[in-house]
């Protein structure tokens, strides 16, 4: 690995790298290019014993005020994709690394009238960061289009799994509470469909989000819908649209997203999300699990 270009100067700035634009610094930003170079920074850093954070588009983390003494390796480097047709059933199998942009893909899929991934319309974000948390809208997500996924494991190995290995569930990946540090590509099967069908569905996917802050500093849902309810409607019974903290506002908009409105720091909405947590729980004995995750202690 070429330490030179991939390593920058201890304590960088983290905040043009999230949504939010929030958060402290870290001691070791690390993009590398290949897989075998991300494979080189994880066993660094464990060799040092540091903590590793895995960093996408930055669309669903809430970083921490303070620095974080530990290698974020950033995914976007992993940007390669390839195209093939499967002659056996027609289908085409795209394998792509795991920085990929997700709106990317779409129009990539778009434009060779395949279908599946319609459900991506305005979701944000590196095709890693999806997986990992799998994202996803109405009741779609990647689960059933993913045939393989490859990933560097806790022991510094990396791993290939099969679709039947993988059991995806709402807003939950199949490695969250495993061994894996890393998503480092996947290979998808789709189906070729009529352009207008697509686009269709994609009017569709759009329309779910109309009621959502637009343009504005968030990162998505802060909360998971609890079993069979809405968190957005939790909150908004619960008073919580318009209460702020600094410069973070719970969204008068849609009560599950946040807003920087300028400066917020990283406590702000930790200390807002908290405080809409216990008003839902006080009024209505309903437990809200974030959705986002942390970066840092908090
Ligand atoms: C305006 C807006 C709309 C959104 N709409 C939706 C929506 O409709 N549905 C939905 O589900 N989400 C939505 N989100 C949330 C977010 O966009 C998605 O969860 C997104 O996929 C996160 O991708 P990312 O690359 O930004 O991940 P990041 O925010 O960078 O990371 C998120 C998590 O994934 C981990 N991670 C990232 N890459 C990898 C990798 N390669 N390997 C292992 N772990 C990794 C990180 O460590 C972190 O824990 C929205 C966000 C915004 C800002």
């Amino acid at each position: 690995m070429n330490q030179e270009k991939m390593n920058l100067p201890t304590k960088i700035s983290l905040k043009p790298f999230n949504t939010w634009g929030v958060g402290g610094s870290c001691s070791n930003l690390v993009t590398p290019k290949t897989i075998n170079d991300a494979l080189d920074a994880y066993l660094s850093a464990k060799h040092k014993e540091e903590l590793v954070y895995i960093l996408g588009g930055g669309s669903n983390v809430l970083i921490s005020d303070s620095n974080l003494n530990a290698t974020v390796i950033h995914s976007v480097g992993l940007n390669k994709i390839l195209l093939n047709k499967n002659t056996l059933n027609d289908n085409i199998e795209i394998e792509v690394e795991s920085g990929f942009p997700v709106q990317e893909l779409l129009a990539i899929a778009v434009k060779n009238n395949l279908s599946g991934l319609e459900f991506l319309t305005g979701i944000p974000g590196t095709f890693g960061g999806v997986l990992w948390g799998n994202a996803g809208a109405g009741q779609e997500d990647f689960g059933k289009s993913i045939t393989r996924l490859e990933t560097i494991e806790k022991n510094g190995t990396l791993r290939v799994w099969n679709r039947d290995e993988l059991n995806w569930k709402y807003r939950t990946c199949p490695f969250n509470s495993r061994n894996t540090v890393m998503i480092t590509k996947c290979f998808l099967s789709l189906k070729e469909a009529p352009k207008e069908g697509i686009l269709e569905k994609i009017k569709k996917f759009a329309a779910l989000r109309k009621g959502q802050p637009y343009g504005k500093m968030t990162a998505g849902c802060v909360f998971k819908n609890p079993d069979g309810m809405y968190a957005g409607r939790l909150l908004e019974d619960a008073k919580c649209k318009g209460l702020y903290c600094g410069d973070a506002i719970v969204s008068t908009a849609h009560a599950n997203f946040i807003e920087n409105t300028g400066n917020a720091s990283a406590s702000d909405i930790f200390y807002l999300s908290e405080m809409c947590k216990k008003r839902v729980y006080n009024q209505y004995g309903v437990e809200l699990e974030y959705e986002i995750r942390f970066f840092g202690d908090f």
